[in-house]
């Protein structure tokens, strides 16, 4: 704490972010951890990144989460910053420390956890499909790499999108081992046991871009997005005899990996999750 008095003040910081879920996340983890903070929302101008999130440091802010549109320049706004923000050149996590501001991406380690802890699928040594080449995929990359798949193609609309975010892995990828390729949607080819989409076509109401034919027997297909938006994504997953599962596990767990950053443990998740699928958060 700041003094004795005054709880710790965090943020989500972003245009929109009357819709976010992280002001009920992290009010839950302060409450189960003990540890003294508020969180709340700050609205930016789209053109005011940076003097808001400075006004809110200024006003006793320790750090703050960043989300649409803003988490490129989140990342230029670091002085310091962990290697998978680096990777992603994205930041969705600022801690005011003193010495600089420090920047991390938890997107990639918050859906890894998810897939792999929450929905106990392992991801080493397994075929995946990543849809998309925007943020979302850009954040998400590192962190899927580093779980060690055998292979993992990058698929997007404008394929030279997909064509740089791969190129900027590349070394990564051999590090871990693993095959990485980019392709058109047309061309992902068939049967990966994990299919996930990064792309917005959830957003204008689409179901996949891509064909069935994708999903291995027995894959498993996630949306980054979650509520009614990821409805058609998922319908035309279980369609096709998939398991299929929202951001939402993706969402609480990045937010965990947050917490961390900021007060050095990780909260217990398990139990915020339910509350969220459960519509406690409202
Ligand atoms: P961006 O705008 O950065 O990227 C959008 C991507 O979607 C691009 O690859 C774009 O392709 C593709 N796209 C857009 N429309 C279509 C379409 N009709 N058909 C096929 N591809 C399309 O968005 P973000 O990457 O920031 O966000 C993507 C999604 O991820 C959002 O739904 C967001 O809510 C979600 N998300 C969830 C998180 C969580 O914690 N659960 C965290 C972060 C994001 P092109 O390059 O060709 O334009």
């Amino acid at each position: 704490m700041h003094s004795a008095d005054r709880p710790d003040r965090y943020a989500v910081i972003g245009h929109p972010v009357a819709h976010s879920k992280s002001p009920f996340i992290h009010a839950r983890f302060a409450e189960l951890t003990g540890e003294p903070l508020v969180y709340e929302r700050v609205l930016a101008p789209l053109d005011a990144f940076a003097p808001t999130v400075r006004d809110f440091a200024a006003a006793g802010g320790r750090g703050c989460n960043v989300t649409v549109p803003f988490k490129f320049e989140a990342h230029d706004l670091a002085v310091q910053r962990s290697e998978r923000a680096a990777l992603a050149q994205a930041v969705n996590t600022l801690r005011f420390d003193a010495e600089g501001w420090f920047g991390d991406n938890t997107d990639g380690a918050g859906l890894v956890r998810d897939l792999q802890h929450n929905a106990g699928i392992d991801l080493a040594g397994r075929d995946l499909l990543l849809l998309g080449a925007g943020g979302a995929s850009a954040g998400v990359l590192g962190p899927l790499l580093a779980a060690r798949p055998r292979r993992l193609v990058v698929a997007n609309r404008s394929v030279d999108k997909a064509q740089s975010l791969v190129a900027r892995h590349a070394l990564w990828a051999h590090r871990h081992d693993v095959a990485l390729s980019a392709v058109g949607l047309e061309d992902c080819g068939t049967g990966y046991a994990v299919v996930l989409n990064g792309t917005a076509a959830s957003l204008q109401g689409a179901g996949s871009p891509v064909p069935g034919a994708v999903l291995g027997p027995g894959a498993l297909a996630l949306d980054m997005m979650y509520g009614p938006a990821a409805e058609p994504f998922l319908q035309w997953a279980r369609e096709h005899g998939a398991a299929a599962r929202d951001g939402l596990g993706m969402l609480v767990e990045q937010a965990a990996e947050a917490f961390q950053v900021w007060r050095g443990m990780r909260p217990p998740t398990a139990e915020v999750l339910r509350e969220l699928r459960t519509g406690r958060a409202g």
